[in-house]
C-alpha cells in the first residue's frame, strides 16, 4: 500500500506519502508562519486562503519527492476534524478530487488520533493498549488508547492548551514568532533562572487528570506587567538587563507549565494502570512534545512508574502529513475507509467534516471521578 496523507486542519498545509511498511517516501509542510507572526494568531478566512494557494503545490511536491504520480497511490487519507471547517474543507476537497479521478478509496482521519498513532510508525512494536499525552496548540489530552479508534479520555483541558500558553508567552515577551512560539520560549528558557518568578501550579487541589492553562497565562501577563516589560519591543531590541528578565520569566513559566503536565500524568498513569494493568508505554506527541525540557521531565515521571516513554521526532510531533497517511494506513488495513467518490461530484455534495470531534469517551462520565 502507498498512501497520500493531506493535513489542513489549522495553519500548516502538509502532505506526505507513506508505505504500509512504515517507509516515509516524502514529507512536505508549508507553514503560515509569516501570517501568524504578522497577525499574532490564526484568522480562519486568511488561513483558508493560504491553504488554497499552496495545496496543489504541496501535494505535487510530496508526490515528486516520492517519485510517484497520483495513479500510483492505493488510497488518500485526509484530516476531517477536529479543526477549522474552512481549512479542513480545502484538504478534503483536494483529497476527493484526486480520489475521484483515480477512483481511490478515501480515509477520513481524526487529527488527534493521528498525533498519537504516528508513534506506532516510529516504534513498530508499540501495541495497544497504551497511554497517550497529546499536547498541542488546541488540545491537552491524556487518553488510554485501547485499540484503533477506541480511546478513553482520562483528562482534557478545561480552558486553554499548553501550546496556546507557550504561544502567548512568546508573543508577550516580544520573541521572534517565525519559529513557533513554543520553540522560541524553549530556547530563551535555557538562559533564564526557572526559580526566579513564583508562578503557582494550576489545579493542584483537583484530584482529577484535567488541565488548565488560562490561569497560568494570567499569572504570566501580570508578571510581565509588574516587571514593566513591553512585548511590543522585540526581544533583540531590549537592553541586556531586560533580556535577562525576559529569560527568567520564560524559564519560570516553562517550569510550572511542565510541572502541571507532570502532576496530572502521574495521576493518569495510576488510573490507567487500574483499568489496564498491561500498559507499558506512554506516548507523548503533538507540537509541544518536540520540546526537550518537556521530554526530559516526562521521562522522569514515566521511569518512576516503570513505563517507557515514546516520543516521535519533532518533525512528526508538529503538524505533518506523515501522521495522516499513517493513520490512513492503519484504518485502511482494518477495512475502515470510504469508497471512491463519483468521478463527477455534484456541486452541492456535502463534505463529511467534523470540526468538533471528541477523541473517544470521557472516563468517569456519569459517575464520580473523585478519588
Ligand atoms: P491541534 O493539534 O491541537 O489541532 P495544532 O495542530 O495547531 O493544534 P501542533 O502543530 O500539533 O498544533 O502544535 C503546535 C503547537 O506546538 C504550538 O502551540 C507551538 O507553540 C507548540 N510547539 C512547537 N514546538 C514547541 C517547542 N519546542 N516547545 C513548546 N511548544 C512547542
Ligand atoms: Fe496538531
Amino acid at each position: 500500500l502507498v498512501v497520500l496523507g493531506i493535513e489542513t486542519s489549522c495553519d500548516d498545509t502538509a502532505a506526505a506519502v507513506v508505505r504500509s511498511n512504515g517507509e516515509i517516501l516524502s514529507q512536505v509542510v508549508s507553514s503560515q508562519v509569516d501570517l501568524l507572526a504578522k497577525y499574532g494568531g490564526v484568522a480562519p478566512k486568511m488561513a483558508e486562503e493560504a491553504h488554497s494557494q499552496v495545496i496543489d503545490q504541496v501535494v505535487q511536491d510530496a508526490l515528486d519527492k516520492a517519485n510517484l504520480t497520483e495513479s500510483d497511490l492505493s488510497a488518500v487519507a485526509v484530516t476531517i476534524g477536529p479543526g477549522l471547517s474552512l481549512c479542513l474543507r480545502v484538504g478534503v476537497q483536494k483529497a476527493r478530487k484526486i480520489a475521484a479521478i483515480h477512483q481511490l478509496p478515501i480515509v477520513g482521519v481524526h487529527h488527534m488520533e493521528a498525533h498519537a498513532l504516528v508513534a506506532r510508525l516510529c516504534k513498530r512494536d508499540l501495541q495497544f493498549p497504551f497511554m497517550a499525552l497529546l499536547i498541542s496548540g488546541g488540545h491537552n489530552l491524556i487518553v488510554l488508547a485501547r485499540d484503533l479508534g477506541d480511546y478513553l479520555q482520562l483528562g482534557t483541558t478545561i480552558d486553554d492548551a499548553i501550546g496556546e500558553a507557550y504561544d502567548k508567552s512568546a508573543k508577550w515577551l516580544g520573541l521572534d514568532l517565525r519559529k513557533s512560539g513554543g520553540a522560541a520560549i524553549e530556547e530563551l528558557a535555557l538562559r533564564g533562572d526557572a526559580q526566579s518568578v513564583k508562578f503557582s501550579v494550576p489545579m493542584k487541589q483537583h484530584k482529577d487528570c484535567n488541565f488548565s492553562y488560562a490561569g497560568l497565562k494570567t499569572q504570566l501577563r501580570l508578571a510581565i506587567e509588574s516587571k514593566n516589560i513591553d512585548g511590543g519591543v522585540p526581544f533583540s531590541s531590549a537592553s541586556v538587563e531586560e533580556q535577562g528578565i525576559r529569560a527568567d520569566i520564560a524559564a519560570s513559566f516553562q517550569r510550572v507549565a511542565v510541572l502541571h503536565l507532570e502532576e496530572k500524568c502521574e495521576r493518569a498513569i495510576q488510573w490507567a494502570l487500574e483499568i489496564e494493568p498491561s500498559i507499558k508505554h506512554l506516548v507523548v506527541a503533538g507540537g509541544v512534545a518536540s520540546n526537550q525540557y518537556v521530554r526530559s521531565r516526562l521521562q522522569e515521571v514515566v521511569g518512576r512508574n516503570s513505563l517507557q516513554l515514546v516520543c516521535p521526532p519533532p518533525s512528526l510531533c508538529t503538524d505533518n502529513g506523515v501522521m495522516i497517511a499513517w493513520t490512513g494506513i492503519e484504518n485502511f488495513r482494518m477495512g475502515r475507509f470510504d469508497p471512491p467518490p463519483p468521478a463527477i461530484e455534484p456541486e452541492d455534495s456535502q463534505l463529511d467534516l467534523r470540526p468538533r470531534w471528541p477523541l473517544g469517551e470521557e472516563y468517569g462520565r456519569g459517575r464520580s471521578v473523585a478519588r
